[in-house]
């Protein structure tokens, strides 16, 4: 026997369920990249910097260029951070990039 013809809006509701586990997919992946998370930075010798790191990273839901909406400082525990708020200019996804300052080590 077979399956009765989903009716368009219930093949159009599932197709949005299936567009949000992607989505969501690709969130759980973004935060495992460097940056990602505040445990997790992308580390720079310089605060200059930061801005131009976080322009230069991909959108992670479409592979768009990232256009930087604000730049904060947190301290998480005993760790000084910089949180970048970057917005995607072709599917308007917006990261969060997490980053460290290191200042390089002379030898
Ligand atoms: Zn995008």
């Amino acid at each position: 026997m077979s399956k009765p013809k989903p009716r368009p809006r219930t093949a159009r509701r599932e197709a949005e369920r299936a567009n949000a586990a992607v989505v969501a997919t690709r969130e759980r992946i973004a935060r495992l990249e460097p940056g990602g998370a505040a445990d997790w930075p992308i580390t720079v010798e310089s605060a200059v910097l930061i801005e131009r790191r976080a322009a230069e990273l991909p959108c992670t839901q479409c592979g768009g260029e990232l256009e930087v909406k604000d730049h904060d400082a947190k301290v998480v525990g005993d760790s000084r951070r910089r949180i970048v708020g970057a917005k995607c200019r072709r599917c308007g996804n917006v990261r969060t990039i997490w980053f460290a300052i290191v200042e390089p080590v002379e030898n």
